[in-house]
């Protein structure tokens, strides 16, 4: 087996993307240079932008890997008003972003999702229809996607975090609110609604195998996902799985792995939109542009307003947490010209292969 041989199949086994992943030296690069290749060949050498709005840390749950669990009583927890969201998208349009994401912890009373359907409406009338918007709200009800759906949305994530069932159950609490076969069915209410649906995991979590991120790019084919968003797991120390911060590989082979994670997911998935995400620049600056390099062809610029950055901490060492919007745009730039490839402006730059499926 090798890479050359493996990437002129159309068809991947298990095995074959077991030996990708665990490609070094010349292979790897070969690996690495096929997807961002093929990425040019099939959606194109442009990057298209997504403002990424973090509406809330609040969050009913209590995912063990989260800085912004319920649980972790150190941090001070905000939401934006009306106004700091609609300031947000006019930011993205003044710049020609295209599109923005709405991401929160995750809420379903009756008053967060109201004031969401509200919010798309607003975005919508006050862009004229031009600006995409993707959510990112975690779980919900048919009622609420369609809701959402029918304001104007139209691109959802949902990372399943780990489609290992196993794994997942170590990384949630054992109560109804984490359940790994709910968090499935959701995935295929999303798509059943309409949206645009992507999924993702984190890489390098303890406990995870080789082999269950060779399925977890098994599960995105089978499930046939539209876009995807996955990077490195990032340690917090307010959570239940830092004490296994030991066991974890070093920051540099999580890099290598999601790079490798991209590439092979580009190559089994040509046409589909993948993400090179903040996580990637969390652990190496230069981690974005080697995200495109590799394959991926979205990135997310956080616009969320400066003050509030420091409450949505996920992981330790998240970037731009104290930087304003404007200087992560012009980074962005420079991350996108760095890889060599061109800003989609002003596009909404959706997943060619949902379309593919109209
Ligand atoms: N509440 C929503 C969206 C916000 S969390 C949801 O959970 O779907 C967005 C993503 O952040 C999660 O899907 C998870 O994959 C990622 N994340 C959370 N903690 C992380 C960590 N410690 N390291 C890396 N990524 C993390
Ligand atoms: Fe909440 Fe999402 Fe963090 Fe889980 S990953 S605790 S749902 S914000």
């Amino acid at each position: 087996m090798n890479i050359r041989s493996i990437i002129s199949n159309d068809n991947y086994s298990r095995e074959e993307i077991l030996y990708c992943l665990n490609s070094q030296g010349d292979d790897e690069l070969a690996l690495l240079e096929a997807g961002g290749r093929i990425r040019k060949q099939f959606v194109s050498n442009k990057v298209y932008l997504r403002g990424l709005i973090e509406y809330s840390n609040i969050c009913a749950k209590n995912c063990f890997y989260c800085g912004i669990r319920r649980e972790n009583k150190t941090v001070g927890r905000y939401c934006l008003s009306d106004e700091n969201v609609l300031d947000a998208a006019r930011f993205a349009m003044a710049k020609n972003y295209g599109s923005i994401v709405i991401q929160s912890g995750e809420l379903s009373s009756p008053d967060f999702v109201k004031r969401i359907e509200q919010l798309i409406r607003e975005i919508k009338r006050m862009s004229d229809g031009n600006l995409g918007i993707t959510l990112s709200l975690g779980e919900q009800t048919e009622e609420t996607y369609q809701k959402w759906y029918d304001a104007g949305a139209h691109r959802y994530l949902l990372r399943i975090e780990a489609s290992n069932p196993t794994l997942y159950k170590k990384l949630h609490p054992d109560d109804p609110l984490h359940s790994y076969e709910t968090r499935v069915n959701v995935l295929q209410t999303i798509k059943k609604v309409g949206y645009q649906t992507g999924t993702g995991v984190m890489i390098g979590l303890p406990f995870q195998t080789m082999e269950d991120l060779a399925d977890d790019l098994c599960f995105m084919r089978d499930i046939d996902i539209d876009m995807c968003g996955m990077g490195p797991y990032v340690e917090h120390k307010e959570t239940p799985l830092f004490q296994y911060r030991d066991q974890l590989m070093s920051q540099n082979d999580r890099l290598s792995l999601t790079l490798k994670m991209i590439a092979t997911l580009r190559i089994m998935m040509k046409n589909i939109n993948i993400a090179s995400t903040t996580a990637l620049q969390a652990i190496n600056k230069e981690g974005r542009a080697q995200g495109i390099l590799a394959g991926a062809n979205i990135l997310m610029p956080n616009i969320t307003p400066g003050k509030f950055r420091d409450s949505y901490l996920l992981y330790e060492n998240k970037p731009s947490t104290n930087e304003e919007a404007e200087d992560s745009t012009s980074s962005l730039e420079a991350i996108i010209l760095h890889a060599g490839a061109e800003i989609g402006y002003g596009v909404w730059g959706d997943s060619l292969h949902y379309k593919s499926k109209l």
